[in-house]
């Protein structure tokens, strides 16, 4: 059998403790007899949130700072793991983002990687057999440490693969796979055996934080097949790969949800033509992302309302823009909330099928759950409801497009 290049990446839960971490060296030294390894790492879980704590205590705007603190914790796992490997006589080295380099830009916080130099990573393999490297950071030309967003280290272990074109890249977590449901929500729901890049790029955007979405755009880019496995369990996981590579097409594989999501609505505003470029480009401009949105008449016919919703971190800065520009927009009144969610329904096989949307819809009438906005794709439908609904309509939309485990 000839030697192979490996990426294993393990999530926060996974190296929590000491204990966690002895247990991803035992992995990691199982498949390194064979293979070349690089093992990406996240911070013990919970650590990068208290360093978002003291970032927002101190109530610090400072981004290269900030972003110094929210990569320490990969610091600290990468050092203990590599020093348990080596007790175990793998020869290994931990390396920080900045001694790759994984070159990023400059929009701290949610840098983009930029470039890593193959040959770089190849040169550590003549002395080492393993890589820890530090998951989540990057530098930029400029030398200042950059975090990739949270979640992101989901996004540097699909980044070095493509790099470095390895044979495999498996994602360790704390579940089994991907689900059709959150399975802390939706204890039925159904590990998937294989699921297609846009399908899992739809639940990643959509509220499914098993991975970073980036990081399932990078792999359908660069078509590396990703694999997100167990790290207590040793047990096949979920494949993600081409559509193509998919015998039998789901019409709904998954149901997801975001309580990420702020809703705006405008009244009075006046209805002609060019008034919808005006907010939505103002918006756009400081660089909001707006989602969803519904124009409606009001009752007097000469005025309209606009909603649309936009992440919860950007909700007051939206508000503020819209204040600022009364005059230039002409409306009569906002009204913020933030106290909704949006529930999606994820499938590659909605394509060639109809009905999908008119049961999500007649599923949540059911369940006396108002609908307040609807956005869809080729693949997937989405609505916006008020939060509290948000685990009834998971399990009953789950429930009706018959995605729950069945014993065979
Ligand atoms: P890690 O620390 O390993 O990166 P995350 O917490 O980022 O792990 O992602 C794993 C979590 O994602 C699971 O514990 C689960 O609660 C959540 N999750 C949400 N939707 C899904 C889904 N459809 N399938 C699997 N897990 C999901
Ligand atoms: N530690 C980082 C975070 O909590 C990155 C990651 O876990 O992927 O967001
Ligand atoms: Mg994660």
């Amino acid at each position: 059998k000839s030697m192979s290049l490996i990426i294993m990446k393990f999530g926060g839960t996974s190296v929590a403790n000491i204990n966690k971490i002895n247990n991803v060296a035992k992995i990691v030294a199982s498949e390194s007899s064979n293979n070349k390894l690089i093992v990406v790492l996240s911070a013990m879980a919970g650590v990068t949130n208290q360093m978002q704590n003291y970032i927002n205590e101190i109530e610090s705007e400072e981004i290269i700072e900030n972003d110094l603190l929210l990569t320490s914790g990969e610091n600290v796992t990468i050092a203990i793991l590599s020093a348990i490997l080596k007790k175990k006589k793998i020869k290994s080295i931990p390396l920080l983002g900045w001694q790759v380099p994984i070159i990023t830009d400059n929009s701290h916080q949610k840098a983009k990687i930029l470039n890593i130099d193959e040959s770089r990573i190849m040169k550590f393999f003549e002395k080492n057999d393993v890589i820890v490297l530090a998951g989540f950071q990057g530098i930029t030309n400029d030398g200042h440490i950059t975090s990739l967003g949270r979640g992101g280290s989901d996004t540097t272990a699909v980044a070095i693969a493509s790099a470095v074109s390895a044979d495999r890249c498996d994602i360790y977590t704390d579940v089994e796979g991907v689900y059709s449901a959150d399975p802390n929500i939706v204890p039925k729901a159904r590990k998937i055996s294989k699921l297609a890049f846009e399908e899992m790029l739809e639940m990643s955007s959509t509220g499914a934080k098993v991975l970073h979405t980036r990081s399932v755009e990078l792999a359908m880019k660069n078509n590396l097949i990703l694999q997100v496995l167990s790290s207590l369990i040793k047990k096949p996981g979920t494949l993600i790969l081409d559509e193509k590579k998919l015998i039998e097409k789901e019409i709904v594989s998954g149901v997801s949800y975001s309580k990420n999501e702020s809703k705006i609505t405008i009244s009075g505003i006046p209805d002609k033509p060019g008034i919808s470029a005006k907010i939505f480009g103002l918006l756009a401009s400081k660089n909001i992302n707006v989602d969803m949105i519904v124009q409606n008449i009001s009752q007097d016919g000469i005025s309209a309302n606009i909603t649309f919703t936009v992440p919860n971190s950007e909700i007051s800065y939206a508000k503020k823009i819209l204040q600022n520009n009364l005059n230039l927009i002409g409306y009569h009144s906002i009204k913020t909330d933030e106290k909704v969610s949006k529930i999606s329904v994820i499938g590659m096989g909605m394509m060639s099928q109809s009905g999908v949307a008119q049961k999500m819809f007649k599923t949540l009438a059911d369940n006396s759950i108002n609908i307040l906005a609807i956005s869809t794709s080729e693949i997937k439908i989405s609505v916006l409801i008020d939060e509290k609904f948000t685990n009834i309509a998971v399990q009953s939309l789950h429930n009706a497009y018959n995605l729950e485990y069945k014993d065979e």
